[in-house]
């Protein structure tokens, strides 16, 4: 394929991942967002294979449609609540193919470098392979926490802040031994011990942040994982994986930043991790008695209400009530009742967990308001129902200095006037604490399966 037809169709991709994140900003244009992203990966995928780096389609071929394959299936079997764990697991092979092709790349005998290009070359090469080794196994971590294969609770050695010092320092010392070997089998040593440190370094790094701080290290590992990639795309020198890999480092900082700010948490608070050890909260200790509700009576409450406000949280997920939750929203809206919904940026596990969820379902956009948007609005509704959420509406978080969550802002449906809580039980939510909103007066909990529990309300709510 001609040199400049590849240049074209870098450039055309590289446009479409931009216009695909653009898209991705707003539910609106989310779905254009997605084709964006896809047409442009197709045409990256098609020009790199047949472009000039390749030759050797007999292993090529096999390798993309048995990938291919594995793709399809994994994505139409998960889960949207395995989303998160899928996503992590995708940034571990971006790392890991960022340690090969760095290992390969180095040991090419086609390539020739001299002088500062070999310096520059063996650079990428060493970022590349030590940020990737990173991603490999901090992706792992991540994944077998989300999954709940590893326990959430974070793994505080003694010194840990040490350790992770001695083995970036150690990195430091073999990157100077790699760039002052004199020939590739003495730069070989220098390289695999470093690479052993930087996946023991991921795993370290990761296996220290505790179960609630997941979302942002997912999105960390996004944007190391994007980082690895541009490094990848300066050692083969292909263009598009250095754009599509900045623009995926850059995107993950910005939106682990912003998860940061959603939780009241210094980013680099978060990623030296041990945030959910403190014990002797308070908020730990249940703190008086529940008063519980049935279908029928919150389906009363629904009827003689005029503001109704819905807070989705991982047990809707769960259950899959966004089905249901749309029809009672329809219900009452054909009522004259105003029901909106209001979504914590944490909410579930995945940012925009909540949004997605209540989209497939078809509840407008325009009544499915942020938390800072719909916060102020809390003290004039009549009922919140709070779906399988409870870590983004605990008043611990405001009130109690020594929760585990303290400074994280939350929806404050406790100014409501009625909250019902729909959960199967008294168990705490994903940071492990109690949640003083159910003990409130104003507060009603509604115990069992959130999807039953709402097809009882739609039962007795007239059509
Ligand atoms: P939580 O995990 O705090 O609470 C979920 C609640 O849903 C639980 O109290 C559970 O109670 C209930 N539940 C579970 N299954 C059902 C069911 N079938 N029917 C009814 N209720 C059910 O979720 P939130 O959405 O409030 O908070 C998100 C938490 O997850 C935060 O701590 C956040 O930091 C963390 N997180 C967020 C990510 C993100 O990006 N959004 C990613 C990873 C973690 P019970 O068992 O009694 O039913």
């Amino acid at each position: 394929m001609a040199a400049g037809f590849i240049t074209v169709s870098y450039i055309g991709a590289a446009i479409l991942f931009i216009l695909s994140l653009a898209g991705l900003s707003q539910q609106e244009t989310a779905r254009r967002g997605n084709i964006y992203g896809v047409t442009g990966m197709v045409i990256a995928i098609v020009a790199t294979i047949f472009g000039l780096q390749t030759g050797n389609f007999a292993v090529l071929l096999p390798a993309v449609i048995v990938g291919a394959l594995i793709g399809v299936f994994v994505a139409s079997k998960v889960e949207m609540t395995q989303m998160p764990q899928l996503v992590a697991i995708l940034h571990s092979f971006v790392g890991l193919a960022a340690v090969l092709v760095g290992v390969a790349s180095f040991l090419d005998p086609g390539a020739h470098f001299e002088g500062t290009e070999k310096t520059i070359h063996e650079v990428e090469i060493f970022l590349g392979v030590f940020i990737g080794a990173i991603t490999f196994t901090g992706s792992i971590i991540a994944f077998g926490k989300l999954q709940g294969t590893i326990s959430g609770k974070p793994l505080m050695l003694p010194a840990r802040h040490w350790l992770n010092l001695v083995a970036i320092l150690a990195s430091i010392w073999m990157g100077y031994m790699f760039l002052a070997a004199p020939t590739t089998d003495a730069g070989l040593t220098p390289l695999l011990v470093m690479t052993v440190i930087a996946l023991l370094l991921g795993i370290h790094l990761v296996a220290a942040i505790g179960g609630a701080d997941m979302p942002v290290v997912v999105s960390m590992l996004n944007s190391y994982s994007g980082w690895a990639a541009a490094a990848t795309g300066f050692m083969l020198s292909n263009d598009l994986l250095i754009v599509t890999g900045a623009l995926v480092g850059s995107s993950g900082a910005i939106l682990s930043y912003i998860m940061c700010r959603a939780m009241n948490r210094n980013f680099v608070a978060v990623i030296m991790g041990g945030f959910g050890t403190a014990g002797g909260s308070a908020a730990a200790v249940p703190q008086g008695e529940v008063v519980a509700t049935t279908s029928e009576e919150v389906a009363a409450m629904l009827s003689d209400s005029k503001e109704v406000v819905i807070v989705p949280g991982y047990g809707m997920a769960v259950s899959q009530a966004q089905g249901v939750v749309s029809e009672i929203t329809k219900r009452l809206r054909a009522k004259k009742i105003n029901v909106r919904f209001g979504i914590h940026p944490v909410a579930g596990r995945l940012p925009g967990h909540m949004n997605v969820l209540l989209a497939e379902a078809k509840v407008p956009y325009d009544i499915v308001l942020e938390m800072d948007e719909i916060n102020d609005d809390l003290p004039h509704a009549d009922v919140v129902l709070v779906i399988g959420a409870n870590d983004i509406v605990n008043p611990g978080a405001l009130e109690d200095p020594n929760s585990p969550i303290a400074g994280m802002p939350v929806l404050e449906v406790w100014k409501a006037k009625t909250v019902v809580v729909f959960k199967r039980s008294m168990a705490t939510g994903y940071a492990g604490v109690d949640n003083p909103l159910f003990y409130k007066e104003n507060t009603r909990m509604l115990f069992g399966d959130a999807k039953k529990m709402l097809d009882g309300i739609l039962q007795h709510l007239p059509a």
